[in-house]
């Protein structure tokens, strides 16, 4: 398997088979903000997202929130979800997917990261040696450098 192959390809968060990922022995979910929760360019969670999340958390898992994004944003982020939130230059660093598995406090056989990019998401996982989840963006627009980073995807083979 490459470093750019997701284990799991879904079409969107609420997907992901959570019964099925339990018995699997994963226990900790690394959530990427923007596109995989929050739609680029809002400050909301889709239909049905809140009560996914809640599900989630009632069925036993750990939740912590990945973003990019600086302080501004991810204190507002913080404050829509209220879960923690990782943030600064974390993906795909080695560092910053340290302390994104420290925030979940469990080995990293237990934890599946879910993002819809492969050079951040998904190669952040690789990284880190965390089972990986990708999803279709949320919204079709997005930051130039993420534009840049899909023309790359592409010529990888996504
Ligand atoms: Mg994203």
């Amino acid at each position: 398997m490459g470093p750019l192959k997701p284990d799991i390809s879904i079409r969107k968060l609420t997907d992901l088979d959570l019964p099925g990922l339990w018995k699997s022995g994963i226990r900790g979910l690394l959530l990427d903000a923007d596109n995989s929760l929050i739609p680029y360019g809002t400050m909301s969670l889709p239909d049905g997202y809140r009560t996914w999340l809640d599900d989630a958390l009632a069925q036993g898992f750990s939740i912590v929130i990945l973003t990019n994004n600086f302080k501004r944003r991810a204190t507002l982020i913080k404050r829509l979800i209220g879960l923690p939130v990782v943030y600064g230059w974390v993906k795909p660093w080695p560092w910053g997917m340290a302390k994104a598995v420290k925030e979940l406090g469990m080995p990293k056989e237990r934890i599946l990261l879910v993002g819809d990019q492969l050079f951040t998401d998904v190669l952040g996982a690789k990284v880190a040696g965390l089972s990986s989840a990708l999803v279709d963006p949320l919204a079709a627009k997005e930051h130039a450098w993420t534009r840049l980073m899909r023309r790359l995807e592409r010529l990888a083979g996504r």
